[in-house]
């Protein structure tokens, strides 16, 4: 891509309302736009970021043997009086009625209409079990939509949902998924913890969640120092004052509270804030059973299916991956995530020796297979270089002029280090370097 010709809206100010880095940054750096409460449009480099995390979702669910569908976001409102959701869901659900008075609703998430798909589709224990999955728009009328990406009403989810003849297979599949969203997350660069979760308004046994840590996250978690433990606060404590009380407060209030009990392990527990990115659930026959979602097992006789969900916020991940990866300057985004992963930078675009240089080596990257982007702008050097910080391109290429010596330079975004390079190793050193 050529910047002159790109539509990358960055600007100085943030949004009055931004408070975390990710929201101020994406907005600054043209990635995403507001476009009412909750509401938000992605313009060209969210829309690669967002792609690009949704390919990693899928490439390791497709290997892990799921199948992806998708279903209309439009859902009929007679399903969830079906299964009594309709009532519980309350406000978050967002009803709509059509020109004929019949009423929908915007799928704030999909198990009834799942259940209703593999329902006498799937008939047999033979054809089990199946794990359905689709990366598609929900929409939940939160009541404190905030953050930005990170708590939304219209926002992208991996939503998945598994069908079983037994619970021990469906327990099997649990910790396949678990596996799988490790992976996922950690091709993404997150650091991450897997923590014992409560099962919420969804229900079902087991529940874990995977929150991205954060000192912004709006989750409190402990962790142990040691093991792999981790449990949501909401698990460990009964009341719900004590819980809302922890989660008010700051990272660094939370780090002078001791905890009493050591872990099991022996090592020490610790409070962590976390942004919740995924849950995965045990659902038992709790939709099957209210839907009559039945199969015929090995004797013959109709059975509920045994059920597992799983979520990942496929756009509550992009603004995550920023608030791990900034500094004052803007986005540093991580190899799997970033937008463009070379930016060439033509400092003086009246030097035809620098602009001949640059566009050789943007013909030279591109055929080499790296997404690379060609500052070509009549701007000012200082003015480009800040905006390469506010984006976060791993590598700015800058050629300037040095060039009268025979050389380039080499920005790192992460360490903030240029290095010199002679003209004729750049190529190699780059391709070394990504
Ligand atoms: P939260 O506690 O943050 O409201 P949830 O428990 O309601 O999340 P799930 O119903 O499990 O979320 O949805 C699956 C995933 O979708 C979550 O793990 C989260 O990453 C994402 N998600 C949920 N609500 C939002 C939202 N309002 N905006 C963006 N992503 C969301
Ligand atoms: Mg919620």
């Amino acid at each position: 891509m050529r910047r002159s010709r790109a539509f990358i809206p960055t600007t100085k100010e943030a949004p009055s309302d931004a408070t975390l880095p990710s929201h101020q940054f994406l907005v600054r750096g043209g990635f995403i736009n507001q476009q009412g409460s909750g509401l938000y449009n992605f313009l060209p480099l969210g829309k690669i970021v967002l792609d690009k995390i949704r390919k990693i979702v899928k490439e390791e669910l497709d290997d892990a043997g799921c199948s992806e569908v998708q279903l209309s976001f439009v859902t009929p409102l007679s399903l969830w009086q079906r299964s009594g959701r309709a009532e519980t869901m309350g406000k978050e659900m967002l009803r709509i009625s059509d020109r004929h008075d019949a009423d929908f609703v915007l799928s704030p998430t999909n198990e009834e209409a799942m259940v209703e798909l593999v329902k006498n589709r799937v008939t047999s224990y033979k054809d089990l079990p199946i794990n359905l999955y689709q990366i598609n728009t929900k929409f939940r009328d939160e009541a404190r939509p905030r953050y930005g990406l990170l708590r939304g009403r219209e926002f992208l989810m991996k939503d998945g949902y598994s069908f079983h003849a037994s619970k021990e297979d469906m327990v099997r599949e649990f910790d396949l998924m678990e596996e799988t969203y490790k992976k996922i997350f950690t091709r993404l660069g997150l650091d991450f913890r897997v923590v014992q979760a409560d099962s919420g308004a969804i229900g079902g046994e087991g529940s874990k969640e995977f929150h991205v840590l954060a000192d912004s996250g709006e989750d409190t978690i402990v962790v142990c120092d040691v093991c792999d433990y981790g449990a949501n606060i909401e698990t460990i404590f009964e009341s719900e004052e004590e819980i809302d009380a922890l989660n008010e407060k700051s990272y660094e209030e939370l780090q002078s509270k001791s905890i009493e009990e050591k872990c099991n392990c022996g090592g020490t527990l610790s409070f962590k804030k976390g942004i919740e990115v995924g849950h995965i659930f045990q659902l038992g026959d709790k939709y099957s059973s209210a839907l009559e979602a039945k199969f015929n097992d090995e004797t013959g006789k109709p059975q509920a299916f045994e059920m597992a969900t799983f979520g990942i916020g496929v756009s509550r991940l992009v603004a995550s991956v920023i608030e791990q990866n900034h500094d004052e300057n803007g986005c540093i985004w991580t190899k799997e995530t970033c937008p463009y992963m070379v930016n060439i930078m033509v400092s003086n675009i009246k030097e035809t020796a620098q602009v001949e240089l640059g566009e050789a080596l943007y013909t030279q990257f591109r055929e080499a297979g790296v997404e690379t982007i060609l500052d070509d702008r009549k701007d000012r050097f200082g003015f480009k270089m800040k905006d390469a910080e506010l984006i976060g391109f791993p590598y700015t290429l800058i050629i300037g002029k040095e060039l009268m010596n025979g050389e380039v330079q080499i920005y790192d975004r992460k360490t903030t280090q240029k290095v010199g390079v002679g003209v004729d190793e750049v190529f190699a050193k780059l391709m070394e370097l990504i």
